[in-house]
């Protein structure tokens, strides 16, 4: 069945137009002045026509921790916050790392998701960092990333072994940098003079760089494709500036927290994730490096946790927050409106399009004939106030509840079809 969106505003070719966009379930098929054919009407007036959002860094939890959250409810918050495709990182039980179980994992999605997910494979067999996955096996399921996300591969041996592998099978690396001789346990926030003075145990910066310029040697050595997690460190910026400068394959991502908030906002367990949040100027070099394009985009580390994960002193509590729900809206409204220091065109591709491209996920990110029709119409600047009780998300942990923003999703179409409307809920 083919529909057309008229009367909206549509990002295209750069800017924002008055234009008809008409698309079946396959594909983007005419974006004109005025289309002609015969379809069903989607009346966007009021309304922005953005490329579904993007986001390559994400914690669905299911199978294996579904207090937390589910494939369904993550997928939920997705299409709520304006994203038609995430990627499902894989610190999961069982975990993604063999043929047999992944088989699996794609099923339950298949049944369950309501955007388009794909899913990580690890980089070593349970993330235990001692022998790599099967990334030959995994490719032909069509798992191209891999990653073990919420801890770094502490052997370089290993490291540089399954990085040879990778680059045989010509896959990708996303990887959370963390070198635990840095992290004393308990530690939680940034390590600086604020975090002594609040009684906690800090993380240096170097918990991250070091073990990044220590990849970034293996990248150079064995040529693999690397993508950077959640960079959060001036340091880190450097050395992937450096990389990039000798013509490495490398690329780096920032989510929306490092980008707004700093380690001296920090109130409570709601503001503890890792990497940390770390200082203004650790925060000033990140924005700087995502304009110079030394970060390649952004991603939000959406990461629920059941309000007794994080109702427990600062050392104790678990890291991470959910961001699916706020990430486009929170950025919009500082950055676009409040700043005026990026265009919405420049954020959406940060969001879209940039992502798409770099790993490779086929037609997405623009609003164009031939690309895939998966759209979100958003209502721009009308003021709310973010409700974490309202997330579709089973994660309430965020620090932006409260928070006024003046960018709403009003509908959220993936591969042609409504999977949610605002007021109307959502259809699988
Ligand atoms: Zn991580």
């Amino acid at each position: 069945m083919k529909r057309v969106i008229r009367n909206a505003d549509v990002l295209f070719a750069g800017r924002l137009q008055k234009k008809e966009v008409l698309f079946d379930g396959t594909s983007i098929l005419e974006v004109s002045d005025k289309v002609t054919a015969d379809a069903e009407e989607i009346d966007g007036t009021g309304l922005t026509l953005l490329p579904g959002l993007i986001d390559v860094h994400t914690h669905l939890r299911e199978p294996g921790h579904e207090q937390k959250e589910t494939i369904a409810t993550g997928s939920k918050a997705a299409a709520a916050g304006g994203f038609t495709t995430i990627m499902a990182m894989p610190n999961i039980d069982p975990f993604p790392d063999n043929v047999e179980t992944v088989s699996e994992y794609l099923k339950r999605i298949r049944e369950k998701a309501v955007v388009n997910v794909l899913p990580y494979g690890t980089i070593t067999c349970r993330e235990a960092g001692q022998t790599a996955s099967d990334y030959e096996g995994l490719k032909k399921l069509g798992i191209r990333w891999f990653s073990d996300d919420g801890v770094g591969v502490a052997d370089e041996k290993v490291m540089l072994e399954a990085m040879r592998k990778a680059k045989e099978n010509d896959v990708l690396f996303a990887c959370h940098t963390e070198d635990m001789n840095y992290r004393r346990p308990g530690a939680s926030v940034h390590e600086d003079a604020f975090a002594e003075r609040m009684g906690w145990l800090g993380i240096p910066s170097a918990c991250e760089s070091a073990q990044l310029i220590r990849d970034l040697e293996l990248v150079k050595q064995t040529g693999l494709r690397y993508h950077a997690c959640h960079i959060s460190a001036k340091e880190s910026v450097e050395a992937l500036r450096r990389a990039k400068a000798q013509g490495a394959d490398v690329s780096g991502e920032v989510t929306v927290h490092h980008l707004l908030l700093e380690n001296t906002d920090v109130r409570g367990t709601n503001w503890k994730m890792n990497p940390p949040l770390r200082t203004h100027e650790d925060r000033m070099s990140l924005i700087e490096a995502l304009e110079d394009g030394t970060l390649d985009f952004i991603a939000s580390d959406h990461a629920p946790h059941t309000e007794a994960d994080k109702d427990k002193p600062m050392a104790q509590a678990a890291f991470g927050i959910v961001s699916l729900e706020t990430s486009f809206a929170l950025l919009y409204t500082e950055f676009v409106l409040h700043q005026q220091r990026w265009s919405l065109e420049q954020l959406v591709d940060w969001m879209s399009y940039l992502p798409a491209k770099r790993f490779g996920l086929g037609k997405k990110g623009k609003i164009e004939a031939g690309y895939d029709p998966d759209l979100v119409l958003v209502e721009l600047g009308s003021e709310r106030r973010i409700k974490a009780k309202d997330f579709f998300s089973k994660g309430k942990n965020t620090p932006f509840d409260g928070w006024a923003v003046r960018a709403t999703v009003r509908e959220t179409i993936v591969s042609g079809r409504s999977v949610y409307r605002i007021g109307g809920g959502m259809t699988k």
